[in-house]
Order: C-alpha cells, then sequence, then structure tokens
C-alpha cells in the first residue's frame, strides 16, 4: 500500500472526479478533516470528459496522488476500473472512492454508510421498520440499497425513470434482502405506492434542475424526505416536501459523513463530521441571495 505520508514536507494529493464537478464541496471539507487531524493534505477538483474518465485517473495516479473520489456519473467506471473492491462496493458495483495502492487500486463506496449515519445517527430516525421509497438506480442509489436494507427497514421501493436499472440494481440484492428478511421491489416513478415513511430521493433530478420525479402521494405528514443533493439545486424538493408536511432533509450531511470514511480509508484516522456539517451550513446560508 502507499505510505500515508511518503516525506514530513509533501502534501499527500487526492481529488474529486466527476462531471460536473463544479458544485463539489469536497475539496472544502477534506481541507477541514486535513486541519482537525493535523495532516498535510491536498484535495482538487477535475472535471473528467464523459469519454476520459480512466485517462483522468490515471494521469492523476501517475502525477502522484493517493486516491480520489468519484461523483457522477463515473462510479460504475470508477469500480470496474479497480482490481480490488471492498465488499460493500462489490455489493453496489459502483465506487466513489479510490485508493491507489501499489498491489492494485482499490474501490469503495461510502456513500450509504455515509446516508445511514445522517439519518440514523445526526438526524436521529431509525430505519427499521420504516417503509422506504429509494428514487434512482444510479451510482448513488447503488450504494445506499446494501447499507439501507442491513437497517432493517420494513420495505424497500427502488423506483426509478429506467426500470431495467432499478431491475438490476434489486436483483444485486435480492440475497441479501432476504437473508435480511427485507421485502425489496422495483417500480416505475408514476407507480411506487402511497404514503412512505422515508423517501430518499437518489436521482439526479434535482442536478439536473429537472422536475420532481415522484407524485406528491408518496408523502405523508411527518415523511422523511430527504434529497442527496444540497444548495440551491436541492430547494425545489425540499420545499415540494414541506409543502406536503414532510420533513425535508438535504444531503450536505450525507456528504460530509461519507468523506470523513473516504478520510479514514486514505488517513487510518476518522475525523468529526458535526462542526464540518455546520462550517458548511453556515457558508451556505451566507451564500443566499
Ligand atoms: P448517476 O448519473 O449515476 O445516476 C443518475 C440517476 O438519476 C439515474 O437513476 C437516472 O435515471 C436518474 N435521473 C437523472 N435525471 C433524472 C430526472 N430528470 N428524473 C428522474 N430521474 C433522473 O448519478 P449518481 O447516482 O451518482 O448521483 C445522483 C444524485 O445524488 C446527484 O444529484 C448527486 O449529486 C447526489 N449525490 C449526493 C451525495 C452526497 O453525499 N450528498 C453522494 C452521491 C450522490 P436513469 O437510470 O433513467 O438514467
Amino acid at each position: 500500500m502507499n505510505t500515508p505520508a511518503a516525506s514530513p514536507h509533501a502534501a499527500c494529493r487526492y481529488a474529486v472526479l466527476g462531471n460536473p464537478v463544479a458544485h463539489s464541496r469536497s475539496p472544502l471539507i477534506h481541507a477541514a478533516f486535513a486541519e482537525q487531524t493535523g495532516q498535510r493534505l491536498q484535495y482538487e477538483r477535475l472535471l473528467a470528459p464523459l469519454d476520459g474518465f480512466a485517462a483522468t485517473v490515471q494521469a492523476f495516479a501517475a502525477s502522484g496522488g493517493l486516491g480520489c473520489n468519484v461523483t457522477v456519473p463515473f462510479k460504475f467506471e470508477a469500480f470496474s476500473l479497480c482490481p480490488r473492491h471492498t465488499p460493500r462496493a462489490a455489493l453496489a458495483q459502483a465506487a466513489n472512492t479510490l485508493r491507489f495502492d501499489d498491489e492494485g487500486w482499490l474501490a469503495d463506496n461510502t456513500d450509504g454508510v455515509g446516508l445511514m449515519a445522517d439519518i440514523q445517527v445526526a438526524a436521529g430516525v431509525p430505519l427499521r421498520g420504516q417503509r422506504v421509497l429509494l428514487v434512482g438506480a444510479g451510482g448513488a442509489a447503488a450504494g445506499v440499497l446494501g447499507p439501507l436494507l442491513e437497517a432493517q427497514p420494513a420495505e424497500v421501493v427502488v423506483a426509478n425513470r429506467t426500470l431495467t436499472k432499478a431491475e438490476s440494481l434489486v436483483a444485486r440484492h435480492a440475497a441479501l434482502a432476504q437473508g435480511l428478511g427485507v421485502p425489496l421491489r422495483t417500480s416505475g416513478l408514476a407507480s411506487t405506492g402511497k404514503g412512505f415513511d422515508v423517501v430518499l430521493n437518489a436521482s439526479a433530478s434535482s442536478l439536473g434542475g429537472g422536475e420532481l420525479p415522484v407524485p406528491a402521494s408518496v408523502l405523508r405528514g411527518g415523511t422523511l424526505a430527504v434529497d442527496l443533493m444540497y444548495g440551491a439545486a436541492a430547494e425545489p424538493f425540499l420545499a415540494w416536501a414541506r409543502s406536503h408536511d414532510a420533513v425535508a432533509r438535504d444531503g450536505l450531511g450525507m456528504l460530509v459523513e461519507q468523506a470523513a470514511e473516504s478520510f479514514a480509508l486514505w488517513r487510518g484516522v476518522r475525523p468529526a463530521t458535526a462542526p464540518v456539517v455546520r462550517m458548511l451550513r453556515e457558508q451556505l446560508a451566507a451564500a443566499k441571495p
């Protein structure tokens, strides 16, 4: 494995790769973690061309990068680039965290544990026994489904615009769901069923500024409605949820939790998340018009 600090003077280099990537707060978060834990770390944003993800990661690793985060739309490609996978990445077949180990790159997926920590620990909402709707079947939903099933909800419905993608995601998790005794099924966006306890928007609809992907009947008074997006892009979903008496939550807490898990994989130390979430909330509030 690459040793975390080859020289006491050289900063260890990491990056987030995506397209788009300009919105990513990951550099700020990892800078705060580094300061908190007393590590010298440099973390940058890298816009990868849609047809040039592998070349961008390889160039970053060749220039001394030790690992990277991966965001839309490259999480599946990131997984397939790596010969070694953590069990949670293998289940998701998608990766948001790579570590460039000498014995072969390691792919991990910290999205699901990040979201579970935000909901169950930070927000204090246990998912056990809850009816949950997961909207989306892309890289983020793939990372979330395993840890979500492990929280033992009463039911999970995976709804996606392209039904076949939801079907293959559910098929990959069928044995886990069965073993845990959690009913797991797919649906189209318009026919999910009604009145869920928890609705998770893991689609990229907010990022693209698109229509809300599901009808309001998925909500009931008190539903916890989480958009994995954060900042201005999440506002339409959050406003929609509040207008139907749901409890709205954005993806900022998840973002910090999944980053802390990545940082721990890279650096061997787990930073505290609450002060970093507070810092980001203050920055977002200050940036509001
Ligand atoms: P992907 O590109 O891998 O997947 C996108 C998903 O969104 C697919 O299921 C796609 O459906 C669906 N989708 C896209 N546009 C629409 C639309 N207009 N209406 C309905 N469905 C749509 O992206 P990711 O899964 O990686 O990311 C999804 C979102 O989650 C992004 O907003 C991302 O920023 C956020 N995210 C936040 C994290 C956090 O820490 N807070 C962590 C990870 C992701 P189809 O299959 O039909 O194309």
